[in-house]
């Protein structure tokens, strides 16, 4: 038997370490996953396996075939500031390695149990460490395949304080999925697989390149929805290369946002805000594209020592990072012919409204100053299919409600609110209704969403919603942490009339809806609900939850803007808003109704 003496560890020196990025790595069982991974790749990992049991909290097993470690390195690494990747501290400014800290192992073995099984492939004997309290107290020989397993049971078991700050399980296991996401985009040679005891959140096989791994991880549908685009900045020494959605594709945050920097997952505020300008004309505000943007750059121009974590970067010019990516972007949607048209300069001018986006308003149209926004410089509806199936859609919203007025049967209510009378639209979009008062606009989405979610939040608290038994499923292909949220939420949502289950690997079928959804509109917003529960939030909040889908249901529910709407539809809009608890604000807190006083009125006529 032979065994190598040979150590590449070293202990940094003061100096070194005393430049460092201060502050503790392990927050949360993620951050567990996200070293022990990172490691796993600087040792030239072609697999890595990571299995986790109770989100983490219990156990974290990681497993990899890289370089392993010599029985000298397996005992010095736990200590503090030891480290292979580091040794002057001019290294620092040029770091090439995912960890440079020497600090993950001690940080992790100080408040978990921790054992550790390595072997180099040139040695013929392994080594197992158990570490407590954060020295090794066992160590022994063994035999292993090359490479690492590091096993870490009962995170913060000696940490009472920083255990109460652990969120629910299922939570706990969406960030560590995130970040397998993370790592299996930014490395997609690299085979990986994470399992939640027997349940395979995310199997990736090795991939030829980044468009076939995201293929594997998010499924066909939304790769399809994604236009690439690669282009060099010569200058900068720095290349671009990303992934991007269509217009038509809208998240409600960040999440689907993932942004690379030589191969390190981070987030970056110069890069978000290149990407608010790219979209700008193309996505409402507050709306955010789907998109994996790969930066890569000489190590010198960007410093990673900012964040204990890592997360995030400083560019050394960040304009220049940040123009490119702006136009990397703008040049990507422009080179897909499925959407040159909506990319004419005119629109950049004015927001854009796809069809899919009617039933939210750019900001700049909601509760703005109606009066001073020009409503002839609004783009012209670009869908009328609404329009023709709106009709069936309100009859039957109409119908749920009650006897659905005519014309001559107006339902009484009370006096002061009787007195609005709807005249017409504007841009078939905003009633225009008078009071002896003054003048009223009344956005007619908004409006019909607050009806609809008073309506459904009835229904749901008498347990009366009417639910429509899909003929043909909707099947749903989910990304391994959408599915973990899913499964998270999918009591509440069948309680909410969707009844869904799963349907094959990372596919779930969609079998009821409310009544007055539309089929067309039910992909769109089970997924909202799915993307929607929060990433900070501690479990799941049931009264947020429940009122986030009734608010979702109705907004998608909703008649849209740019419909025209006859005497008796706007009247009976105009009633049955006024009925509602509070008719002025919607579901999201956008106005309703904007008031033009008589005082105002005559103000203006200098009447006053
Ligand atoms: P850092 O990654 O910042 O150097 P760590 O505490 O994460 O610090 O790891 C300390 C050292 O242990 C690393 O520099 C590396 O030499 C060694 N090491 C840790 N994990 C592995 C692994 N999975 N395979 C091979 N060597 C490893
Ligand atoms: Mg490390």
């Amino acid at each position: 038997m032979t065994t190598k003496v040979t150590s590449k560890i070293r202990i940094l020196s003061d100096t070194v370490s005393n430049q460092i990025a201060a502050g503790e790595v392990v927050e949360r069982p993620s951050s567990i996953v996200k070293e022990l991974v990172e490691n796993a790749i600087d040792a030239g990992a072609r697999k890595i396996t990571v299995e986790v049991v109770g989100g983490g909290t219990r156990l974290i097993e990681v497993t990899d075939d890289g370089e392993g470690m010599s029985r000298a390195d397996a005992e010095l690494c736990f200590q503090r500031h030891a480290t292979s990747k580091l040794s002057a501290s001019d290294e620092l400014f040029a770091v090439r390695t995912l960890g440079f800290r020497g600090e993950a192992l001690a940080s992790i073995a100080s408040v978990a149990r921790v054992r550790m099984e390595t072997q180099t492939a040139e040695d013929d004997v392994g080594t197992t460490v158990e570490v407590a309290g954060g020295d090794p107290v066992f160590v022994r020989d063994g035999a292993f395949p090359a490479g690492t397993r590091v096993r870490v049971e009962d995170v913060f078991y000696n940490v009472p304080a920083r255990r109460k700050f652990l969120k629910s399980e299922s939570y706990e296991l969406s960030q560590i999925t995130n970040r397998c996401t993370h790592y299996a985009l930014a490395f997609p040679a690299i085979h990986f697989v994470l399992k939640s005891g027997k349940f395979e959140v995310l199997s990736a096989p090795p991939a030829a390149d980044r468009s076939e791994r995201i293929l594997k991880l998010f499924g066909r549908d939304l790769r399809d929805e994604l236009v690439e685009y690669e282009r060099e900045f010569p200058a900068a020494r720095m290349k671009v290369h990303v992934f991007t959605s269509r217009p038509q594709v809208q998240k409600y945050n960040r999440n689907s946002m993932y942004f690379f920097v030589n191969g390190r997952a981070i987030r970056d505020r110069i890069i978000l805000h290149a990407y608010s300008d790219a979209y700008r004309s193309i996505l409402p505000s507050k709306s955010f594209p789907v998109t994996m943007l790969f930066v890569e750059l000489p190590h010198r121009d960007v410093d990673v020592n900012v964040h204990p974590a890592k997360t995030e970067v400083r560019f050394r010019k960040g304009s220049t990072v940040h123009d490119a990516v702006r136009d990397v972007i703008t040049e990507a949607l422009r080179s897909d012919k499925t959407i040159i048209p909506m990319l004419s300069d005119e629109s950049k001018s004015s927001p854009y409204r796809a069809p899919e986006f009617q039933g939210r308003m750019p900001d700049s149209w909601a509760g703005g100053p109606i009066a001073r926004e020009p409503v002839s410089d609004s783009p012209a509806p670009l869908d009328l299919s609404e329009a023709t199936t709106f009709d069936l859609n309100y009859e039957e919203a109409r119908g749920v409600v009650g006897a659905g007025p005519g014309p001559t049967d107006l339902p009484d209510f009370d006096l002061m609110r009787s007195e609005l009378r709807p005249l017409g639209q504007v841009q078939d979009s905003f009633i225009v209704a008078v009071d002896g008062n003054g003048l009223v606009l009344i956005d007619q989405h908004v409006a019909h969403e607050r009806v609809l979610f008073e309506q459904y939040v009835r229904e749901r608290d008498s347990g009366t919603i009417e639910v429509q038994r899909l003929l043909t499923p909707i099947i749903l292909e989910l990304s391994p942490e959408q599915e973990v949220r899913f499964e998270e939420i999918a009591p509440e949502l069948a309680a909410s009339g969707l009844e869904a289950e799963p349907f094959g690997p990372r596919t779930v079928a969609v079998k009821t809806a409310p009544g007055i959804l539309k089929a067309a509109a039910i992909e769109k917003l089970v997924l909202e609900l799915i993307d929607g529960v929060d990433r900070e939030r501690q479990g799941l909040n049931l009264e947020t939850f429940r009122k986030k889908t009734a608010a979702t249901v109705a907004c998608h529910a909703a008649i849209k803007i740019n419909n025209a709407l006859d005497s008796v539809k706007m009247r009976w809009l105009v009633t049955e808003l006024m009925k509602t608890d509070c008719p002025t604000v919607c579901p999201h807190g956008r106005p309703i109704i904007v008031r033009y006083d008589l005082k105002e009125i005559k103000k203006a006529f200098k009447r006053a």
